[in-house]
């Protein structure tokens, strides 16, 4: 008998009748002979609407209430989903990520899973009942309920997947599988039928939010049998895999895009060992994360120092670097909420020169400025106004070769 480990978003949970249709998948399934276990996500829009409540009260409410609102979102549908099993005669036992230990550390707001007792998970199995367990929860070693980041219910589902061991974890969403692109700014995107971990990790910490990249990082640590599947119809969707080298490996195997970053430029300051310790080390105290950097001398010997930050931590970086600048006597500072960072994908990339050159020529044919630029092995990524993002995804896309012939989304 095989264990699966199946996880329905946001979506898929959205409505009374689309939970009524998860439990049916689920019990089909459970018909079949499978041992199940579920996890799921809040309703869709609840988790924005629980941190809207939470800003009415107060914009800085501490990280640790935060995450006792949040995890109330999924606990609804738990134990909803469980009733609909219920109700069409399938036993079903639904758990909060506490009761099921899933332990993380304390880290609020991202918290990381340390270690999950999959005890209690087997003890209802071999009694025959489906577990249903709240994603993107955990507690911390004092019993604190803790959240695992946006997204974060794909991560619970991979991690218990690990813990016990399953036949395959299944991420069913509101799209098909893993596309090229993201089908709803690209429509000539493709589905994929396959694609390696290397390359799903670096899609989904370049921004592609159909997995999150902890979900992706695990399955890649303990290699679980990862597939992302639609909720709305049957289809084979696209399998993660962990082969080093594919027969025949595409150049390029996606684009992906982010709108969740800010840009600050520092002008005018020495150009002098320490400086850009300096500005990012009060950055990085602050635990806001830099992505791209760039620095650019003047000809009067100074230097502009530019760079990325979540669009979240814009304000509070604003306010780290305008106190350092001045200590500096930087000339100026300057900064920009409206960029997009894309990025160009592909493990063939490392055998073959010349795709950056193809990605800027795409760009200034669209009249794209480039304001940034950053590369490795595996991928190129370009920071551009947030007005060009659509245009030149789809530019983009199709000058690497990866539209769908008639833009139906047909497997690779
Ligand atoms: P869920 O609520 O099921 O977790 P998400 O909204 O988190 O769903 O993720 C699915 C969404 O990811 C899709 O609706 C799609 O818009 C987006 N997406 C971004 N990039 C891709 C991609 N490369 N392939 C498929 N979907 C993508
Ligand atoms: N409900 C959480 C969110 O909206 C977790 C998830 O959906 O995976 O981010
Ligand atoms: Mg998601």
């Amino acid at each position: 008998m095989s264990l699966l480990v199946q996880k329905f978003g946001g979506t898929s949970v959205g409505t009374v009748e689309r939970i009524l249709a998860v439990a049916r998948r689920v019990k089909a399934e459970r018909d079949r002979g499978h041992d199940m276990v579920v996890v799921v996500s809040a309703m869709s829009g609840e988790t924005n609407r629980l941190l809207e409540l939470a800003r009415g009260i107060s914009a800085d409410a501490t990280a640790r209430e935060v995450d006792v609102l949040l995890a109330t979102g999924e606990q609804v549908t738990i134990a909803l989903l469980s009733m609909a099993l219920e109700a069409i005669g399938c036993p079903a036992r639904s758990y909060t990520g506490g009761q099921v230990h899933i332990l993380t550390d304390n880290v609020h707001g991202k918290a990381r899973i340390v270690d999950i007792d999959g005890e209690r998970v087997r003890q209802d199995l071999a009694l025959g009942r489906v577990v249903v367990i709240a994603g993107f929860q955990g507690v911390d070693e004092n019993g604190n309920i803790t959240t695992l980041g946006r997204g974060g219910s794909d991560t619970t589902a991979v991690a218990m997947a690990a813990a016990l061991k399953a036949d395959e974890c299944q991420i069913y969403t509101d799209v098909d599988g893993v596309y090229t692109t993201d089908p709803r700014v690209c429509p000539q995107a493709r589905r994929l039928a396959r694609i390696t971990a290397e390359e799903m990790l670096e899609l989904a910490s370049l921004g592609a939010k159909v997995l999150q990249i902890r979900s992706v990082e695990f399955a890649g640590k303990y290699r679980v049998p990862l597939r992302v599947l639609s909720s709305f119809e049957d289809g084979p969707g696209t399998l993660i895999t962990y082969e080093e080298t594919q027969m025949e490996q595409a150049l390029i195997s996606g684009i992906a895009f982010s709108r969740d970053e800010a840009k600050l430029t520092v002008k005018g300051v020495p150009d002098q060992p320490g400086v850009a310790y300096r500005i990012l080390g009060g950055v990085a105290d602050a635990a806001i994360n830099v992505d791209m950097i760039i620095q650019n001398i003047g000809a009067d010997g100074t230097t502009d120092f530019t760079f990325t930050v979540p669009r979240t931590d814009y304000r509070k970086a604003r306010e780290i670097v305008t106190k350092t600048a001045t200590e500096l006597h930087a000339r100026d500072i300057q900064g920009d909420e409206r960029i997009a960072k894309i990025s160009v994908v592909g493990v063939g990339m490392r055998s073959h020169a010349g795709i950056a050159s193809t990605m800027f020529q795409v760009l200034a044919r669209e009249g794209i400025n480039i304001q940034m630029i950053s590369t490795s092995e595996i991928k190129i990524s370009v920071v551009v106004e947030e007005k060009y993002l659509e245009l030149a995804v789809r530019a983009l896309h199709s000058a690497f070769g990866l539209d769908a012939e008639n833009g139906s989304g047909a497997a690779a």
